[in-house]
């Protein structure tokens, strides 16, 4: 048996993640209500997929529950622009390097996404630190470069699996 670090994060602790799911989408009704966007049937029913778990969702993966489960024909443009809607208004983060998305644990304010992706189950655990994004930015004047967007992607095992590979 393990311990689990106090600081464990929620995303690899055992919890009642329809909390989760239940927390984002209220939260993305009243952000779109402050904004003025209008968050579609369609446009939350992706969002509550990309956050069935804390892993990071493809869009075809999408697209098969909205087929599969919801008995809809959603072409693909249509999930694409769901995702960019939801990529545009903060709800959701792109990781590029497993080409899927992963929902926003705090879109309530513009921040640069860090993720720290788990290589064994896949969970992505968002960080904000403000100190990393500054120090892209420093990096990037030294060499005169005006840096747009940044994604960090950090692999490695979470709290969760590094004792697990320990054991084994
Ligand atoms: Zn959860
Ligand atoms: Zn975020
Ligand atoms: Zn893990």
């Amino acid at each position: 048996m393990y311990k689990l670090m106090p600081t464990t994060p929620l995303a690899c602790r055992p919890h009642d993640h329809a909390n989760c799911v239940a927390g984002a989408l209220a939260e993305a009704d009243a952000l779109c209500a402050r904004q003025g966007v209008r968050l579609t049937e369609l446009r939350r029913r992706v969002l509550e997929l990309v956050w069935q778990s804390h892993k990071p969702l493809g869009a075809y993966d999408i697209l098969a529950v909205l087929s599969e489960a919801d008995g809809r024909r959603a072409a693909p443009p249509t999930v694409y622009r769901a995702l960019d809607f939801l990529l545009e208004n903060g709800l959701v983060h792109r990781i590029a390097s497993l080409n899927a998305f992963v929902g926003c644990n705090n879109p309530e304010h513009a921040h640069e996404g860090q993720f720290l992706i788990c290589r064994a189950c896949h969970t992505a655990i968002e960080l904000e630190q403000p100190a990393i994004s500054q120090a892209i930015v420093a990096g990037a004047e030294g060499v005169g470069f005006v840096v747009e967007t940044q994604t960090v992607e950090v692999v490695g095992l979470c709290a969760a699996c590094a004792p697990k590979q320990r054991e084994a």
